[in-house]
């Protein structure tokens, strides 16, 4: 997979090239592009904001910029284009799942107010485009929002994760939060690992490790339970 990423912030960018991406990007399993903004402005102060229409307090980003630099970054190649904005739909686990089988991602930064709609009008008239919001939260900047996604849908690649199986059993996975884990030592500071782990009774404790997903994830995330699908749920599931 390709991912390009247009900010005015290029350092932002720096942890993505650390521990598990940094060994997927040496591997050739991803091809990471992080592209500065402010090559692509004209004027010796290389400003990228201006005034937004309407009045208001802060600055919008301007369109011939981010136009100018998204018609080079995107060449001919398809791709998506991705504008986190805390406006945007939300990112879920399953938009990760979707986004791991696209050959190339292209995330735009914005900063201040953020990006002048005509950008986004613009290229969804041409090529898939997403708004999208990575919680209800205010960022100061998009940065930091890509690489919670590029994260997210890296780890979903083959090849990416030393044992595969972690991603498929990962909260989410089943639409539920996953539960405990424990390591050794079996006691520590007078807490024991639940006996049942223990057992070797494989299939105790895959009831168990159920058993505790449902648990959690009712208290913490009714929703997530709430929009399981009818068939999710078995008659055990249900009796607990
Ligand atoms: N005026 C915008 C609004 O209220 O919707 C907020 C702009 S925010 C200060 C500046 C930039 O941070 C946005 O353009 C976006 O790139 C990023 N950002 C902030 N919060 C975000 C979030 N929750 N999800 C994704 N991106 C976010």
């Amino acid at each position: 997979m390709r991912i390009d990423v247009v900010t005015i912030f290029p350092g932002y960018l720096a942890p993505l090239r650390e521990a598990l991406l940094g060994r997927a990007i040496a591997a050739g399993l991803i091809d990471v592009r992080v592209h500065n903004l402010r090559d692509w402005t004209r004027d010796v102060h290389q400003a990228v904001d201006d005034a937004p229409y309407g009045g208001g307090p802060g600055m919008v980003m301007r369109p011939q910029v981010w136009g100018e630099a998204l018609d080079d970054v995107l060449g001919d190649e398809p791709a998506r284009l991705i504008v986190p904005t805390p406006a945007g739909v939300p990112f879920t686990q399953a938009t990760a799942r979707r986004w791991k089988d696209e050959p190339r991602l292209v995330f735009a930064c914005g900063r201040y107010e953020g990006i002048d709609q005509r950008v986004v009008d613009e290229y969804a008239s041409r090529m898939p485009v997403e708004e999208v919001s990575i919680g209800d939260y205010v960022l100061v900047g998009g940065e930091v929002a890509v690489l919670v996604m590029v994260e997210a849908v890296a780890r979903l690649l083959p090849g990416v994760l030393g044992n595969p199986q972690s991603a498929e059993q990962d909260s989410f996975s089943d639409g539920l939060l996953e539960g405990p884990a424990y390591t050794r030592p079996v006691v520590w500071r007078g807490r024991e690992v639940p006996a049942v782990l223990r057992s070797g009774d494989h299939g105790a404790i895959a009831r168990w490790r159920r058993d505790r997903a449902l648990e959690r994830t009712a208290k913490r995330r009714p929703d997530l339970l709430a929009a399981l699908p009818e068939d999710a749920l078995d008659q055990r599931d249900r009796e607990f």
